[in-house]
């Protein structure tokens, strides 16, 4: 069965990407440059001299090849039943590495927050030639509409069969509800597309002021809701009621 994620907003997430951005220590001391300048500041031209993340870059449409991550050595979870899942990067994307969304899968799999706290599943990622279970690929919008068969706009991620599409745009922008906050958005993601992999399907928020359930669809918006990535933040699972809001993707 097919699942459809349909989000909407505006793309306003430019420079919120969090950085370990520590200045380096300055230069020594050098014989002062004599210049006319009295005035405190140059109003214009702001440095921006601290070090920013590799950007991630992408066509709108890529060609459909990719870059498998080798098999990692963990499995997650300790019962239940065992996921075997491939990690693959459009090979158009550059600033994200095979290596680096495996990593980044694994983790958001692996925390004690996420489906594994159920005891129903496991996930183990395994290398491009082996049996799997599904396959999480991180693709460029035009490659996304094509994987998810669905209603093409570019904009969403989806699960279509065993394949769990991550829209790069997302990944690499967020969501103007998320305010900055793209690590804990890129859990979401992952989450809610490997959620509907399980077989939940989705949910909305419960209440005003609540945690958004994993399963509302946060990308288009959160109705009241707080932002949550996770299906057991405190150990326990956490739902909203069943159902989704008639939110569309941006226009264009
Ligand atoms: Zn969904």
């Amino acid at each position: 069965m097919l699942r459809i994620e349909r989000w909407a907003t505006a793309l306003l997430v430019a420079g919120t990407l969090t950085a370990c951005d520590t200045a380096a220590t300055g230069p020594p001391p050098v014989a002062p440059v004599p210049t006319a300048a009295s005035t405190p500041a140059r109003a214009s031209a702001p440095s921006r001299s601290t070090p920013r993340p590799k950007p991630i870059a992408y066509p709108q449409r890529g060609a459909g090849r990719w870059r498998f991550a080798p098999a990692g050595t963990a499995t997650a979870g300790r019962g239940g039943r065992l996921l075997r899942y491939r990690v693959a990067v459009e090979q158009d994307i550059t600033g994200v590495s095979p290596e680096g969304l495996a990593a980044a899968a694994e983790a958001t799999l692996a925390d004690p927050r996420g489906w594994i706290r159920g005891h129903q599943w496991r996930f183990r990622q395994v290398g491009p030639g082996q049996a799997n279970d599904f396959t999480l690929y991180l693709a460029t919008p035009a490659t996304r509409d094509r994987l998810c068969d669905d209603v093409p706009e570019g904009y969403t991620s989806c699960r279509n069969g065993n394949k769990v599409v991550l829209n790069v745009a997302r990944w690499a922008k967020g969501v103007p509800f998320y305010r900055g906050k793209l690590a804990t958005y890129r859990k979401y993601l992952v989450n809610h597309e490997v959620g509907h992999r399980l077989g939940h399907g989705h949910e909305r928020c419960p209440g005003p002021g609540e945690p958004a359930p994993v399963m509302q669809q946060q990308t288009l918006g959160l109705h009241g809701c707080t932002t949550n990535a996770w299906p057991y933040p405190d150990g326990r699972p956490y739902h909203g009621p069943s159902g989704q809001y008639p939110d569309q993707p941006p226009a264009g």
